[in-house]
């Protein structure tokens, strides 16, 4: 066979030659959606390429997105990548520091960012080395108090053709960081090969399942793990795409839904939740197109799956990844063969899944030896693959800590597998609760105690403790206007779990603190009650 570079080059000249027709909507600034096809899409890639060169933007350089889902940011999917520079997609829920961190860090060129979000640079343009500021939206200028391009002005003139040079498929296509829960943001560069290869795959029938036919909804931040490559795959397939724009509310996406006649999208548990709540005070707006929808980014609750599936006939398909992973690792659809009743179906649908095609997956227990097939042995998930991260973009130190020495990626993810190979995510090696030699699951008993009807929000972290190493000391928030005793709530987690994993005590407290993008922060809990066990 040749040697044939996999690039996203191909997915561009496919979709302009094959589906040049196909159409592309996009939600503005002011709410009017802006219409075209992947033919004048491919014209207004080639503008912005141009652009790019001639603000001097050079193979290896990466161009910096602080931007919302639009049609515009699909540009810079594509432009940079395929011209042989880096498109670089930063997360506008971090902090402004960690923002200035993170574009310094990766040495951004050119920085592309959607006019509502111009204040937030503001409050950064001292900090930060960039050279050029463009700004999107449809107006043809925008007022800024630093130099800037408006991005529409700046294309306008270009010419729609550009001599697309070879790339290499190891090449950097894009780039992007971790949120940084524990330390500074961590970056990681996806190559043309991880992301042809990712996409293709996750096109697949039993993974998300895209085709031509579909009509996507762009949910998923494209700001966030390359929108899951969904903007990829459904270029190569020829679907039609549609952005949401700035600050989505649910109204605005489930509006969409319906206008849009949309077939395909994927979303955060969050999202999922925001949308039941809206449909079940608009139950008229029913998406009628839609049939299943791809969760991930944390484990969705069974009641959600359970009552999208029962009030609203869409199916939730559960899925696992992470920033490093591009991100798909797993995906979950019940094998044909198994036989479940109500209960099992739902019990395995709150499983990860199955590992994708391509991917070398182990779990492994602290002694390095790999868990039993049985459901309850816990270890830690590391992998090996074509879209698996190899290193930390500049970052030796931390590259150390998260590969290990025979080659995998350690997600630091606690997982179980039972014997069909669906996986299941318990915990995170830095929350997972170290009792007397045995691990405790600190989200079963968080997602237990959040079941009850006083309890707002609940977590469980491990404090030291004289005798056991580690014992379980659980952290509730109450709905407003509730009460609950400590005694009573241990009594509702009691039939559920084995003895020993019970919590000690049970401290009640205002609000879980919550990391810059939303998840519960531990760390700053298990500080404030470090001694707890050993006064
Ligand atoms: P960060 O690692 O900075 O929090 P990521 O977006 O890369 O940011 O998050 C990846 C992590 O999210 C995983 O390591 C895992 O702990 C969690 N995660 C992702 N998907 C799921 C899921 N379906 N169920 C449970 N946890 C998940």
């Amino acid at each position: 066979m040749m040697k044939y570079p996999l690039t996203l080059q191909n997915f561009l000249f496919r979709a302009k030659e094959l589906f040049g027709k196909k159409e592309i909507a996009s939600r503005e600034a002011d709410g009017s959606i802006f219409r075209y096809n992947y033919s004048e899409f491919y014209n207004r890639v080639c503008k912005l390429a141009n652009a790019l060169e001639e603000l001097g933007v050079k193979r290896g350089d990466r161009v910096g997105t602080f931007a919302w889902n639009t049609h515009r940011h699909l540009e810079l999917y594509f432009a940079p990548p395929c011209m042989g520079a880096v498109y670089h997609t930063i997360n506008l829920r971090l902090f402004p520091d960690q923002i200035a961190y993170i574009i310094n860090h990766a040495d951004d060129k050119v920085l592309f960012i959607d006019s509502d979000l111009i204040p937030l640079i503001e409050k950064i343009r001292d900090k930060i080395k960039v050279e050029n500021f463009v700004i999107m939206g449809k107006e043809k200028s925008y007022d800024t108090k630093f130099d800037s391009y408006a991005y529409e002005e700046l294309i306008a003139g270009k010419s729609a053709s550009y001599d697309w040079p070879a790339i290499d498929e190891w090449d950097a296509a894009g780039t992007a960081y971790t949120s940084g829960t524990t330390g500074l943001p961590k970056g990681v560069e996806y190559t043309h090969r991880g992301l042809v290869l990712h996409s293709i795959v996750a096109a697949l029938p039993d993974e998300m399942g895209l085709s031509e036919k579909d009509n996507v909804l762009h949910i998923v931040p494209m700001f966030h793990a390359n929108a899951w490559s969904i903007p990829f795959a459904a270029a190569m397939v020829g679907a039609k795409q549609v952005f949401p724009g700035p600050q989505p509310t649910p109204e605005v996406l489930v509006d969409l839904m319906n206008s849009e006649q949309i077939t395909f999208t994927a979303g955060v548990p969050t999202i999922w939740l925001m949308v039941y709540q809206y449909l079940k005070q608009n139950p008229d707006k029913k998406p009628k197109y839609l049939k299943e929808v791809i969760s991930g980014g944390s484990a969705p609750p069974v009641a959600l799956i359970k009552a999208f599936r029962e009030e609203f006939g869409i199916e939730i398909i559960h899925a696992y990844g992470l920033t490093e992973t591009t991100p798909l690792v797993t995906l979950n659809r019940p094998k044909s063969y198994l036989q479940l009743d109500d209960e099992s179906y739902y019990e395995l649908k709150t499983s990860q899944g199955l590992v994708a095609p391509l991917l070398e997956m182990k779990i492994v227990k602290e002694d390095g030896t790999e868990v039993a097939r049985d459901g309850k042995e816990m270890g830690e998930l590391v992998l090996k693959g074509p879209w698996i991260a190899k290193e930390y973009f500049k970052d030796p130190e931390k590259t150390k800590e998260k590969f290990t020495e025979d080659g995998y990626f350690r997600t630091e993810d606690i997982a179980v597998i039972d014997e069909e190979g669906y996986i299941k995510i318990v915990d995170r090696v830095k929350d997972v609760i170290k009792s007397g030699g045995e691990w405790i699951s600190s989200v079963d008993l968080e997602n237990a105690l959040m079941a009850h009807p006083a309890v707002a929000e609940a977590t469980v972290i491990g404090i030291e403790h004289p005798k056991w190493q580690e014992r379980p000391l659980a952290c509730v928030v109450l709905r407003e206007g509730e009460s609950v005793t400590k005694e009573e709530l241990i009594e509702f987690l009691r039939p559920r779990f084995a003895k020993w994993w019970l919590p000690d005590d049970v401290v009640f407290i205002d609000e879980i603190p919550k990391t810059s993008v939303g998840k519960f922060d531990k760390k700053v809990l298990r500080d404030r009650f470090k001694n707890y066990y050993l006064r």
